[in-house]
């Protein structure tokens, strides 16, 4: 589903088949998880493949490893450079592009011996569905910021991620909400969460979550657009009393939720902020005006 025999990926300065790629079992990350990931994306425009925030992402991408002391011997625009030919060689054109940096084989708990770097890629159309979520708040809740560097990318906290989406999908819902450790709103296992009352749009505050990037992006956009907004720590019954809300990530985009616990929210998602936050989002990453 990823690759096939012709993919190529980046590997430690190599364009190589992603056939022919290979690492070692006794990696550090692969025991430990301790390793720095990002999640890309690169839309079509009328100019060509853009990789929409190229910068922010490798810049996020080297924050990850500084805050859990991974060497990043990388420059940042140079990675860019490279993603963009990669996207080239395999004629990628709406593509998800996935970097990962690695450690070497060491069984201690310690630095690390030697790092990597591979980037690869798959061509994912971007998300064009409409349909809207429904979603339960999850019974795991996220890390406390005192057990691991929550604003980090780390490949290990994806264990949390990973049970939250499992546990919601088992329950008959599509997605989980994450509680933080006090039994504030979070954000979803790979996306972070808004939800609109009386016009004004909330958005947890950071500290407990991933600051995200699309995340970021909506609060320029509200901006831009005039929409009021407000950072902040809600307790779930902030949620259950909206009159609607949507996750945003990368991945996912913008995407509507239609209901929290089978309760759907009152709001038409036609008529909410989110919806128009969608239009301009969408626009923005294919670079209409
Ligand atoms: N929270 C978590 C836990 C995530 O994994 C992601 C995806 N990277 C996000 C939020 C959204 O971040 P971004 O908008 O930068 O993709």
């Amino acid at each position: 589903m990823y690759f096939n025999n012709q993919t190529i990926v980046f590997l430690n300065g190599k364009f190589e088949k992603a056939t022919n790629a290979t690492t070692s079992l006794y990696d550090q990350t692969v025991h430990y998880g301790y390793g720095v990931f990002e999640g890309i994306r690169a839309y079509s425009t009328e100019g060509g493949v853009k990789i929409f925030k190229a910068k922010e992402h490798y810049e996020r991408l080297k924050h990850s490893c500084e805050a859990i002391n991974i060497p990043f011997n990388y420059g940042v625009d140079d990675l860019i450079d490279k993603t963009y030919e990669l996207l080239a060689i395999n004629n990628f054109k709406d593509a998800y592009i996935r970097p990962i940096v690695y450690c070497s084989p060491n069984m201690s708990l310690t630095k690390p011996n030697e790092v990597f770097i591979m980037i690869c890629s798959w061509e994912w159309g971007a998300y064009l569905g409409e349909k809207l979520l429904d979603l339960c708040v999850s019974s795991f809740c996220r890390p406390h910021p005192r057990s691991i560097k929550v604003d980090a990318k780390v490949c290990g906290h994806y264990v949390n991620s990973i049970l939250a989406t499992s546990e919601a999908k088992a329950t008959g819902y599509d997605e989980a909400i994450l509680l933080d450790s006090e039994g504030f709103l979070a954000e979803g296992p790979g996306s972070n969460l808004f939800f609109e009352k009386n016009g004004i749009l909330y958005t947890p505050q950071t500290g407990n979550i991933l600051p995200g990037i699309t995340r970021a992006t909506v609060i320029d956009l509200c901006e831009k657009m005039g929409i009021k907004m407000e950072l902040g720590l809600y307790t779930q019954d902030y949620l259950e009393n909206a009159d609607s809300a949507f996750l945003c990530g990368t991945a996912a985009e913008i995407v509507g939720i239609n209901s929290l616990h089978k309760k759907a929210f009152p709001q038409k998602w036609e008529d909410s902020l989110g919806k128009k936050l969608q239009i301009a989002y969408k626009n923005l990453v294919l670079e209409k005006s």
